[in-house]
């Protein structure tokens, strides 16, 4: 295919600036679809202009001013044999007064709106014109771009690559046919074709929803594309070697036997699962997923202790130290009466952990007597060798990046087999999200919660309430209840969060004069941090101030009742693991959610959503739909979304289709398969390894 390089239509910056956004061969370009059309094939007369709609007039300019209120700005009056219209330039330059002069003729396109003296379009494309000079009879289409790389420069190049392409040589129709003839999909040619240079007559509702035919096989490819690149990774992680760790039932058994509850059916079948994973001879990656409070610890513990009567050493990676810390404490009591007997132990590294501890425990993890380690991701990164890992647990992992993940997994190089993975989340997975990004990965799902919680009530109080608030926090905690007040997520400054902690601490403090109240958050160092958590979890704290660093994880079943400051400003998933520190044990709990007014349109949404619900994976479903999945995904894609035209709710239908369709072709022609993933994604499929 022609190189861009060898293509003497553009210049050495050019080139640069379309590698920028992706584009380095021809092929790129035939892909590189526009994101929207504007239609320059019609002149509309200006008195049929309605509010809101984008089009094209052209008149005779009659005024042209500056003026200098509100802002400075060129004022144009423009009209036409039906009415006039008026034009502004909040920003331009002193020339442009000169080439808008009065009598000139003008072309333009943009949104109508409705100012202050009426009709007006703000800020239009523009350009002078003769007389009678002819329209465009084609769509005109936008592309995505780059500062300094301008539209006419991309569609010129695409339109020479459209008229010079081989297509038989550089863009066949890989596709069989009784694909597209199943799936009643328009050939990829014409599709590619189309969706470039649209002919006026088509609907252009159907091209800007992406409904038309030549939208729906690009997006097809794309989903295909996705779904065969998931399944060769599915495939090719089960050509590494990773330990076999058969269940012995004897750590495992003992560890149940100890317990003070019994598990769930749930936890049951999650685990079980695991441990028929966790046999196998190559590296099981499953993601653990269970609502807030569902109790995937202990299944983690169970899993850690069927590969350590293997006599594989297990990691266990967090995202906080509190984190960090709390699951230290509860896996040493519940395994510390096991491993004694054995000579085992157990490690946790974690941030300002003395010197000579910490040396201690990593020496411990390099020699292998410590069978279980805990801590945060930096940690294990930066310098833990292990002697041989068997197991990675990771919690909270929507939280990691991909980085991180790859780093632990090749933390076990060195004997030469891949550990098996054990991710868990509490974000549940929609079902169009588990069948396309996640669709490499095996999951299981708790879904119930261990018996006798109790319902969680939610509570919606503007800040005028305040007041109100304040007294039934006194009231439950005279009562010996615990409660968490959480402060405002300030996303632009740490520092203005922590001044907003320690301003919230400082007034609180004088309100309840007679409650034990203590402050925790992030910029704390890590010993306080965690001395804190502990006069909390044993009832010396009666009302814990604390930032979002107790978003995840947090287990204190006696603390019931949660504030949450600026509700509005919190995300729904936060919101819900906020919200899951508390309903943990006997008591009642309460969450109460300040808000401040005014509230903008997705706030309000947000609020009732977690008002309404308390079920995680409904929430999640929302969440998806207000955000979108480039946003839930988080770090999993690494900013670069796989999908750039298709959306997983959107095109259920399409990715229902593909997911048959890759199936079959990766049973029939591997060959293909890989043929068409290089087509479709270049080097995207990498972040998938995780
Ligand atoms: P999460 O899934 O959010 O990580 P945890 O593992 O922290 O939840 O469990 C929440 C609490 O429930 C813990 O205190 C845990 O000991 C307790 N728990 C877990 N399983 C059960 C069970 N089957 N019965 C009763 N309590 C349980
Ligand atoms: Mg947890």
């Amino acid at each position: 295919m022609h190189s861009l390089i060898t293509d003497n239509f553009t210049t050495k910056a050019a080139q640069e600036k379309f590698s920028k956004i992706g584009i380095s061969h021809g092929i790129d370009l035939l892909l590189h679809f526009p994101l929207r059309y504007e239609d320059e094939t019609h002149l509309y007369p200006i008195d049929s202009l309605s509010e809101g709609t984008i089009i094209q007039i052209e008149g005779i300019i009659i005024r042209n001013t500056v003026m200098y209120r509100p802002k400075r700005q060129l004022v144009l009056k423009i009209k036409d044999d039906s009415g006039s219209i008026f034009v502004r330039f909040i920003n331009f330059y002193s020339s442009q007064i000169k080439t808008y002069a009065v009598g000139k003729r003008l072309r333009l396109l943009g949104e109508v709106r409705l100012g202050v003296f009426g009709a007006e379009m703000v800020h239009p494309k523009c350009r002078v014109v003769r007389e009678g000079e002819l329209l465009p009879d084609l769509l005109t289409p936008v592309y995505p771009t780059t500062a300094g790389l301008s539209q006419r420069t991309i569609r010129k190049l695409i339109q020479k690559i459209l008229i010079c392409s081989d297509w038989e040589h550089n863009l066949p129709e890989i596709l069989p046919k009784e694909i597209l003839k199943n799936y009643q999909l328009q050939g990829l040619k014409e599709s590619v074709m189309f969706l470039h240079q649209p002919s006026p007559n088509t609907a252009t509702q159907s091209l800007h929803e992406r409904t038309h035919p030549a939208w729906q096989r690009i997006k097809f490819d794309e989903l295909l594309a996705q779904q065969l690149s998931m399944r060769l990774h599915y495939q090719q992680r089960r050509s590494h070697t990773a330990p076999a760790l058969p269940a012995k039932n004897k750590l495992t058994k003992a560890l149940l036997e100890s317990l003070s509850f019994s598990l769930t059916r749930a936890q049951k079948e999650a685990f079980s699962e695991i441990s028929k994973d966790l046999s196998a001879a190559y590296p099981m990656q499953r993601l653990l997923q269970g609502d807030v409070g569902s109790g995937k610890t202990i299944v983690a513990t169970l899993a850690a202790l069927q590969a350590i009567e293997n006599g594989y050493q297990v990691a266990i990676m967090v995202p906080t130290e509190i984190l960090a810390e709390q699951h230290y404490q509860k896996l040493s009591g519940w395994l510390e009466p096991i491993f004694l007997s054995l000579g085992m132990t157990i490690v946790c590294l974690f941030g300002n952990q003395k010197k000579s501890q910490r040396k201690a425990a990593l020496i411990a993890i390099a020699k292998g007597n410590a069978m279980l380690s805990i801590g945060t991701h930096a940690l294990f990164q930066e310098q833990a060798e292990f002697n041989n890992l068997g197991l990675a647990i990771i919690d909270e992992q929507h939280r990691f990046g991909v980085n991180q993940r790859l780093a632990l997994r090749a933390k076990s190089a060195k004997i030469n087999l891949t550990p098996h993975q054990l991710a868990m989340s509490a974000t549940p997975i929609p079902r169009t999200l588990a069948m396309s990004y996640y669709a490499d990965l095996d999951v299981s799902v708790i879904n119930e919660l261990p018996p006798g919680r109790t319902q969680i009530t939610t509570k919606l109080f503007s800040n005028t309430r305040r007041e109100e608030v304040i007294s039934r926090i006194k009231e439950a905690c005279d009562e010996g209840k615990q409660a968490y007040w959480v402060c405002p997520l300030i996303e632009e400054s740490e520092t203005l969060q922590l001044r907003t902690a320690l301003e919230t601490y400082a007034t609180l403090s004088l309100i309840f004069t007679n409650l034990r109240i203590g402050i925790v958050h992030g910029r704390l160092p890590s010993q306080e941090k965690l001395a804190v958590m502990e006069l909390f979890r044993q009832g010396d704290i009666q009302l814990l101030i604390a930032t979002t660093v107790i978003e995840v994880g947090v287990d204190v079943p006696n603390a019931s009742i949660m504030v949450i400051e600026h509700a509005e400003r919190m995300g729904l998933s936060q919101l819900h693991q906020l919200r899951g520190r508390i309903g943990r044990g006997i008591d009642a709990s309460i969450c109460i959610l300040l808000y401040q007014k005014p509230l903008s349109i997705t706030a309000k949404e947000r609020l009732k959503i977690i008002f309404e619900n308390t079920n995680g994976f409904e929430i999640a479903r929302h969440d998806l739909r207000l955000r979108g999945p480039g946003e839930f995904l988080g770090a999993r894609q690494s900013g670069e979304t796989m999908l750039r035209f298709a959306d997983t709710e959107r095109d259920e239908n399409l990715l229902n289709n593909a997911c048959d369709a890759a199936e079959k072709i990766l049973c029939n022609d591997p060959d293909l398969a890989k043929n068409h993933i290089r087509r479709w994604l270049k080097g995207k499929g990498e972040y998938l390894q995780v």
